[in-house]
């Protein structure tokens, strides 16, 4: 598989770490219940289809990346810094 860092250009996957899927969001604050923290620490869908992922570019930029991939045939369609991804959602939480 191979995956266009915006940053770099196009590398194989071996350059990369994968994290897991970029949807959860962590609970934040002390008053978080126990069972939301094991839900977002062990609770993951495994999705047959189109997924938002985190990858780290380790041997590259070091940069995170949010890649959208199909799990069924690995083709990605979308590759973009996780700082973008971040920042849309916090625009997102605002209004
Ligand atoms: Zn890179």
């Amino acid at each position: 598989m191979r995956i266009r860092c915006p940053h770099c250009g196009e590398r194989d996957n071996g350059e990369f770490s994968y994290l897991g899927d970029a949807a959860p969001v962590r609970p934040d604050g002390l008053a978080v219940e126990a069972a939301a923290m094991h839900d977002y620490v062990y609770l993951r869908d495994n999705l047959a289809g189109e997924i938002r992922e985190l990858w780290y570019h380790a041997a590259g930029c070091r940069g995170w990346l949010v890649v959208t991939r199909d799990t069924r045939t690995h083709a990605i369609s979308d590759v973009s810094p996780a700082r973008d991804a971040a920042l849309a959602r916090r625009k997102g939480e605002a209004a």
